[in-house]
C-alpha cells in the first residue's frame, strides 16, 4: 500500500508527511501529521532529519502556521526533530483539548503514550495501532496489561478512521483493533499451553509461539515475550522455574 504525503481519504484538514526513516519497526517511516489550518497543529513532528522538517515545515506554512507540536509519545523517531523544527511542544494531558483534538492517554507501548482524536471521529494512534502487522510493547517502560487496556479504550471511542504513526491509514478501525487484541490473546494462549505441558526454556517458547516472526525481528519478539511473561507473572500465571 502506498504511503505519501497528502491529506487523509475524506478528510482534506489532515495532511501527511512522511519521513525518510523505514525499517522493520517503523515500516515506511514515521507519519508526521498536520491538522486543521489558520493555524495547524503538528502531531509527532518526526525524527530530527533536515529534509523531513523541512516538508514539514512547508506544509505548516501551507497551512497558515502551527498552533503547537504534540507528542503520542516520545521516542526519538517522532520527537527528535521537536528542536529544529521551532514550533513549541504542547504539554499534554489525558481528556486536555487542542483546538478539535483531545488527548487520550493509551500507555502499552511507551508509558508516556497519547492518542488524540478529532471531534469527527479521526484518532491520531500513534505507536498504539500501526498501519499494518503489530506494534511492539517493550516491558521497561511499556505495559502489555496497559496495552491491551487502552486497545479496549480506543475501541470504545469507536473511531472512523485511524492515522497511524507509521504505514497506511486504517479505514476498518474496529477491525483492525479486535484483530489486535486477538493476535495478542493468541500469542498469551500459546505462551499457557507450552507452559502447562512443561516447557521451561524460553528460547523454545520464542521459537513455539513467536515461530512466524522474520529473523531480523526475532530480537525484537524476544522482548515483546518479555511484556507476556511479565503480565502472566502479575497474573499468577507465571511457573517459577523458568530458564533461558
Ligand atoms: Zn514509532
Amino acid at each position: 500500500m502506498e504511503v505519501v504525503d497528502g491529506p487523509a481519504p475524506g478528510h482534506p484538514e489532515i495532511y501527511r508527511v512522511v519521513a525518510d526513516n523505514p525499517g522493520p519497526m517503523t515500516l515506511t517511516g514515521t507519519n508526521t501529521w498536520l491538522f486543521g489550518s489558520d493555524p495547524c497543529w503538528v502531531i509527532d513532528p518526526g525524527p530530527d532529519d533536515s529534509r523531513h522538517l523541512a516538508a514539514v515545515g512547508e506544509a505548516i506554512e501551507e497551512r497558515g502556521g502551527a498552533a503547537g507540536a504534540l507528542l503520542t509519545h516520545s521516542h526519538n523517531d517522532h520527537s527528535g526533530g521537536c528542536g529544529r523544527l521551532g514550533v513549541d511542544l504542547a504539554p499534554v494531558t489525558d481528556g486536555r483539548r487542542f483546538g478539535r483534538l483531545t488527548a487520550v492517554a493509551t500507555p502499552g507501548h511507551a508509558i508516556d503514550h497519547f492518542c488524540f482524536f478529532s471531534d469527527d471521529g479521526v484518532c491520531f494512534s500513534g505507536d498504539l495501532i500501526l498501519g499494518w502487522g503489530s506494534t511492539y510493547v517493550p516491558p521497561d517502560g511499556g505495559s502489555l496489561a496497559a496495552y491491551i487496556d487502552s486497545l479496549r479504550l480506543v475501541e470504545s471511542l469507536g473511531p472512523d478512521l485511524i492515522c497511524p504513526g507509521h504505514g497506511p491509514f486504517v479505514t476498518d478501525p474496529a477491525a483492525r483493533i479486535s484483530e489486535y487484541r486477538e493476535h495478542r490473546e493468541a500469542r498469551e494462549r500459546g505462551l499457557i499451553i507450552a507452559l502447562d505441558r512443561g516447557e521451561r526454556s524460553r528460547m523454545a517458547l520464542l521459537d513455539e509461539v513467536w515461530s512466524d516472526v522474520p529473523g531480523q525481528l526475532r530480537p525484537a519478539a524476544a522482548v515483546v515475550m518479555e511484556s507476556h511473561l511479565q503480565k502472566l507473572e502479575a497474573e499468577g500465571l507465571l511457573p517459577p522455574d523458568l530458564g533461558e
